[in-house]
């Protein structure tokens, strides 16, 4: 980028990953908007930003299809004041379960969330950038997009899918100005994770962290990627999972 960003819009703001985000790009001097469904954890995490010198608006968005993502897409750029110059995708759901008791509305679910909101979020948002020459998009895949997990097929399916649309976008955008990469973050202890109890210590023994990671140190990664920082890397995916995949 020649002129460093401004603007963000952070989906999954309002917990988690997404918060974590917002509020480390925020304080970094970028107008955040902060989208989610839960319109008082959104709140509160613009005011947390707004005690903090920062500046924030919360946009309350149920992300599953064309029409909500470009919807919400149209209405970030008006709250960040004409137009957004990071788009981070780290709304997400991941139920976990054996293939055979997985129904069609939680399979149709995960790739609306996870695939299919993202998908025309960049498509509303990239060529708007592109049109300015400058942007940058992060999307938040996972670890177990990389190797077979019992459990976590449709989540690690509907993620693998982000991650060649992150390369592909790569492809598309980078051209026009528009870096497009993406985290892969292990297991970290967030509000969604909480469910998942001492499975997700079992799960980070695996790595050489040997300790799941925090919801901070994978908006560290996020935002490296999201800022000029990052400004030679395209098509990346980053993996920020205490080394799982690599061992
Ligand atoms: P989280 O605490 O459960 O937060 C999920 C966020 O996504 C919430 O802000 C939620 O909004 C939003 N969201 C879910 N469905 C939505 C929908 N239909 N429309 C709009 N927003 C929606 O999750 P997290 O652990 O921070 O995970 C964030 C991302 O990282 C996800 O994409 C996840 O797959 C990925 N990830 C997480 C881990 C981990 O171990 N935590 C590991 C690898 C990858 P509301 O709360 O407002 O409904």
């Amino acid at each position: 980028m020649t002129n460093p960003p401004t603007t963000a819009l952070v989906t999954g703001a309002t917990s988690g990953i997404g918060r974590a985000t917002a509020v480390q790009l925020a304080a970094q001097g970028i107008h955040v908007v902060v989208a989610g469904r839960n319109a008082e954890r959104g709140h509160e995490v613009v005011a947390q930003i707004r005690a903090a010198n920062g500046r924030a608006d919360f946009l309350e968005a149920d992300l599953h299809n064309e029409e909500t993502a470009k919807r919400a897409a149209a209405e970030a750029v008006v709250l960040a004041g004409g137009r957004i110059d990071i788009l981070v995708n780290s709304a997400g759901i991941f139920p976990f379960g054996p293939t055979a008791e997985t129904t069609e509305e939680v399979f149709d679910a995960v790739f609306d969330t996870n695939v299919k909101a993202a998908y025309f979020l960049v498509a509303a948002l990239a060529p708007l950038m592109a049109e300015r020459g400058a942007g940058a998009i992060v999307n938040i895949t996972t670890m177990v997009a990389e190797f077979g997990a019992n459990g976590m097929a449709l989540y690690g399916a509907s993620k693998a899918a982000l991650g060649l649309l992150t390369k592909s976008w790569a492809a598309e955008f980078g051209p026009k100005g528009v870096r497009v990469n993406a985290v892969g973050p292990g297991p970290t202890r967030t509000e969604g994770t909480a469910v998942m109890g001492d499975a997700l210590d079992a799960q980070a023994t695996l790595g050489p962290a040997g300790r799941p990671g925090t919801a901070d140190e994978i908006a560290n990664a996020i935002v490296f990627l999201a800022t000029d920082a990052s400004s030679f890397i395209h098509g990346a995916i980053l993996p920020v999972d205490g080394g799982r995949i690599a061992v």
